[in-house]
């Protein structure tokens, strides 16, 4: 009985280990909240669930999603950032003049 408490206790050590590591900690206190995960379980344990790092995968995920209700909820007007060639000249021109602003062809088809 006393070796199966051992093995769970050292498998709860392991569990700690990894879940630092992939929580972003550093690979010293991963090992340092693993064998005290081992050898203090009681203390260690709650207090590693307590203040372990949030999943980056996580943090990730909701700000990519935060960004794109940001995005939804407040449309850029993308005229200003794309660029059209002029038909007389050629050259590049952006937003939505009336008239090319390197040769003064008029861009309306009015
Ligand atoms: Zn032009």
């Amino acid at each position: 009985m006393h070796y199966l408490s051992m093995l769970l206790v050292i498998s709860a050590g392991l569990y700690t280990l990894w879940d630092s590591l992939r929580r972003g900690r550093s690979f010293l206190s991963a090992v340092f909240w693993g064998l005290g995960v081992t050898l203090l379980f009681i203390i260690f344990f709650p207090l590693h669930l307590l203040t372990r790092p949030k999943m980056k995968t996580n943090s990730g995920f909701r700000q990519g999603y935060e960004q794109q209700r940001y995005q939804q909820n407040n449309p850029i007007d993308i005229t200003d950032e794309i660029s059209l060639a002029c038909p007389n000249c050629g050259n590049f021109y952006s937003g939505n003049p009336s008239h090319c602003p390197h040769c003064g062809t008029s861009l309306k088809a009015d």
